[in-house]
């Protein structure tokens, strides 16, 4: 340490608290890296790795450009710790003093420049007899806890939420399965769940702690997570509303089906592209995106809920002009989430100012809407204009402010009394400065003589070199350009001096005017929150009606009953690439396990996950791609479909396929919608067989709605065993070429479509061959069939010994 240089001092007393972190420290108009962080710096971000003394590795990037970088580093997993000069450099009395004012992680990001649209959240896991689980996002302010009682169902809340970064116990058993599912997972020390300190963190934090009842394990997930972001933001206090949520009070989606029915994501390459989100999603706000993805992870299980957002849309669709204006209007809303975000933890600048002030201008607008639906006409009567928020703004802030809030040019004219004569007086300096040109031009008799200013110099009088002979004795000379010289004059710099001492004032002056407006809005975050979130309904509501219209949806008829009953109905994703062949659903007590045969590629799957989709879409509150639709809510929805996946999680896909129909088995209740495709499958044909008969019969006793494709026909004859079990099919239009009609039908599907697909590809001679062994195979089958029951029937029962009986016994059974 002693011969080190000052600064290299300081920065070794920092970096010692923030070991884990890559310190940018800064340096001028620089960020610097230093040793190891350097490297890594280096490596990551491609740049030059210097070093001004041999010793210290060093590597930096420049202030303006600095987020790019921190983004890349923190995608990987990094964290930053930004070090800023906490004092003027020009002021400072020997070394400038310099302090950690942010660290930055994946999970708390505020700033605008490192955040998609989409919520960020950070989710903290603690085991105690349950899971509890917090959720954060720092930049929306929402705050979310719950508990689920098993490891899976904490899996199906990551693949909810997809948080882009978790905090854990460091002890937490399952952390290599958490890092499967989410970026960047850190391991904290017991100090992060130390009981008393997160109740006091709850205590001040929690604005409503009053009103939530709050469970033992959450107070652990929310304490940690909530120490966490204090120590990355580096508040001193922040204020959240918590809201706690009962999985099982919305239908549950579970990780698989989230998957199988590619709600958020398609199986093939994990982006957006065809799934469901994608389709609904034409928002336009960032909070009515937000709001959507959180819609359609919980759909609902309360009709008279649901209605009341069927009721929305109704409205909203069948008001074309209504909802265009509204969907206008809710453009011009910038993400007051994000917003109010800032100004809470004071980094709104005077441009968010403004962009509040314009958007609660737009929120003006919609309350003269007029609704008729119960929902629509609640939300704009409660929408609160916040007028006095307007009016504060339009009168202080100018239109067209400066990012920075340090150089003044931010308050307007008339706000500010001492301001103005601030602004005056400087001004009359100004005017003062050209009344000493022209004396002087007059004085001097030099007609080019001007009086200019810069930065560097300040004040002073420039005379081209021409002239030179005729400048007065008491100009001092400033400065020697090739064509002219600079002088001053003590007259020139005592105003000079009033100018900056003026200006110096103003800008003082601004800042605090500036402080004081975003600190009085502070006080407001919690009603701006709830016109945030009273947007973003109307902006999905809206985009419901908007997608309805686009893609030709009609109003289900949902309600408490059993049935789900579709007439034409379309897979949302699919209709959007393939002429669709719309098809029919009928669930019913009496027609609740419906066997589906057919040959493969003919629509078994696609119409599965239609009928979920359909299901979650009416859940929603949305409507749906189909002529008419019944549908009794359903609690939750199962899927048990052969996934790409299967192969890579290191099971032998059987153990995968059955481990998740004892899932199935095991949760399922009569109100729960079951998809099972080719289950079976992987294992040899006649267990496959046996099971799947076993478990549509364990399906049967629970009652739940079940769509069972498959290939075993002997299934078939389920229909006559078990009341409520139908047959169904799709086939391959006969004739020279192979064609699907895609119609779903009563019935069995024929057998051998196997080898009428295989003619597509295979030459003639194989197929040909194909048929015979089928032919024969069949022949033989029916043939020592009938040989073993005649033998049967020739066993004279009247006169056995039960000793002959189990000889004969043997025999047949040998033969078989
Ligand atoms: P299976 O499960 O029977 O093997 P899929 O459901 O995967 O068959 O369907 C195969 C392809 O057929 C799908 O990719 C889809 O494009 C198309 N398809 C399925 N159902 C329909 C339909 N009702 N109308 C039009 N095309 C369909």
């Amino acid at each position: 340490m002693a011969n080190l240089t000052p600064m290299m001092r300081q920065y070794y007393r920092i970096k010692e608290r923030y070991k884990d972190a890559l310190l940018f420290f800064r340096v001028g108009d620089f960020y610097e890296l230093f040793n190891e962080d350097a490297k890594i710096a280096s490596k990551e971000l491609g740049i030059v790795l210097t070093s001004r003394d041999k010793k210290h590795p060093m590597a930096g990037v420049p202030h303006h450009a600095v987020f790019p970088y921190i983004k890349r580093l923190i995608e990987r997993g990094y964290k930053v710790a930004i070090c800023e000069q906490v004092e003027d450099p020009s002021k400072a009395k020997g070394l400038v003093k310099r302090e950690v004012v942010r660290v930055i992680t994946p999970g708390t990001l505020i700033e605008e420049e490192l955040l998609s649209k989409e919520n960020n959240y950070l989710m903290s896991i603690y085991k105690g007899c349950k899971y509890g689980i917090a959720l954060i996002d720092v930049s929306t302010g929402e705050f979310l806890t719950t508990t689920v009682d098993t490891f899976d169902e904490v899996i199906a809340e990551i693949l909810k939420f997809t948080p882009v970064e978790c905090i854990i116990p460091k002890d937490f058993e399952n952390i290599e399965e958490i890092k499967k599912n989410i970026p960047v997972v850190h391991p904290l020390s017991s100090d992060y769940y130390d009981k008393e300190e997160c109740i006091n963190l709850l205590k001040e934090c929690i604005t409503n702690l009053n009103d939530v009842d709050i469970e033992k394990e959450s107070i652990f997930a929310c304490g940690s997570a909530l120490k966490y972001v204090i120590e990355s933001l580096l508040v001193k206090d922040i204020k959240l509303r918590l809201q706690k949520y009962i999985s099982k009070e919305y239908m549950i989606l579970d990780s698989t089906t989230l998957k199988n029915l590619e709600i958020f994501k398609n199986l093939i390459d994990g982006s957006r592209r065809g799934s469901l989100i994608e389709v609904l999603d034409k928002t336009v706000t960032s909070m009515g995106s937000r709001l959507l993805k959180r819609w359609i992870q919980r759909p609902l299980i309360n009709v008279d809920e649901i209605d009341k957002r069927l009721e929305a849309v109704e409205e909203l669709y069948e008001k074309s002009f209504l909802r265009q204006n509204l969907r206008e209007i809710l453009k011009e809303v910038y993400d007051l989430e994000r917003i109010v975000s800032r100004v809470e933890y004071k980094k709104a600048t005077p441009k968010d100012l403004v962009a509040l002030k314009d958007s609660l201008k737009s929120v003006e607008e919609i309350k003269n809407f007029n609704f008729t639906s119960q929902k629509l006409s609640k939300i704009v009567e409660e929408l609160k204009t916040l007028n006095d928020v307007v009016e504060l703004i339009d009168n202080a802030i100018v239109e067209n402010p400066p990012l920075s809030i340090k150089d003044g040019g931010i308050i307007k004219d008339g706000f500010c009394e001492e301001l103005d004569e601030l602004r005056e007086l400087k001004e009359n300096h100004e005017k003062f400065i050209k009344e000493i040109e022209e004396r002087e031009r007059k004085n001097t008799g030099i007609e080019k003589l001007k009086v200019g200013y810069n930065s560097v110099i300040g004040y002073y009088i420039e005379i081209p070199k021409s002239k030179i002979r005729l400048v007065p004795k008491h100009y001092k000379r400033k400065q020697t350009l090739s064509n002219v010289e600079r002088y001053t004059i003590e007259e020139l710099e005592s105003i000079e001096d009033k100018i900056l001492a003026c200006d110096e004032k103003i800008k003082n002056l601004e800042y605090e005017l500036f402080i004081k407006i975003r600190d009085k809005i502070a006080e407001r975050i919690d009603e701006i929150r709830e016109v945030a979130l009273k947007i973003a309904e109307l902006d999905v509501l809206a985009t419901f009606a908007e997608v309805s219209v686009l893609y030709n949806y009609t109003k289900p008829k949902v309600n408490n009953g059993y049935d789900i009953i579709i007439k034409d109905g379309r897979h949302p994703t699919v209709e959007l690439n393939t002429k669709f062949v719309p098809n029919d659903v009928t669930l019913t007590k009496d027609s609740r396990i419906i066997l589906i045969t057919g040959p493969n590629m003919a629509g078994k799957s696609t119409y599965l996950r239609m009928t979920a989709l359909i299901t979650i879409m009416a859940q929603i509150g949305c409507f749906i791609p189909a002529k008419y639709a019944v549908i009794g809510v359903v609690d939750r929805i199962f899927t048990r479909i052969g996934t790409v996946d299967d192969i890579t999680r290191g099971y032998s896909s059987f153990m995968v396929e059955i481990a998740e129909v004892g899932q199935i088995l095991k949760n399922a209740t009569s109100k729960s919608l079951i998809l099972l495709d080719e289950v079976g499958k992987s294992t040899g044909s006649k267990d496959g067989t046996s099971l799947a008969w076993a478990i549509v019969e364990y399906i049967h006793k629970i009652g739940a709605k079940t769509l069972f494709a498959t290939h075993y026909h002997e299934l078939a004859e389920l229909e006559s065993i078990l009341e409520g079990v139908k047959n169904y099919h799709f086939r391959i239009i006969e004739g020279e070429t192979l064609e699907f009609d895609r119609k779903i039908r009563r019935g069995v599907s024929k057998e051998s479509y196997g080898i009428k697909i295989a003619e597509l590809v295979l030459p003639k001679e194989v197929v040909d061959r194909a048929y015979e062994v089928y032919e024969n195979l069949n022949k033989e089958m029916n043939g020592s069939v009938k040989s073993l029951l005649k033998e049967i029937a020739n066993i004279n029962t009247n006169n056995l010994t039960p000793i002959q009986a189990l000889i004969e016994l043997d025999k047949i059974v040998k033969k078989c």
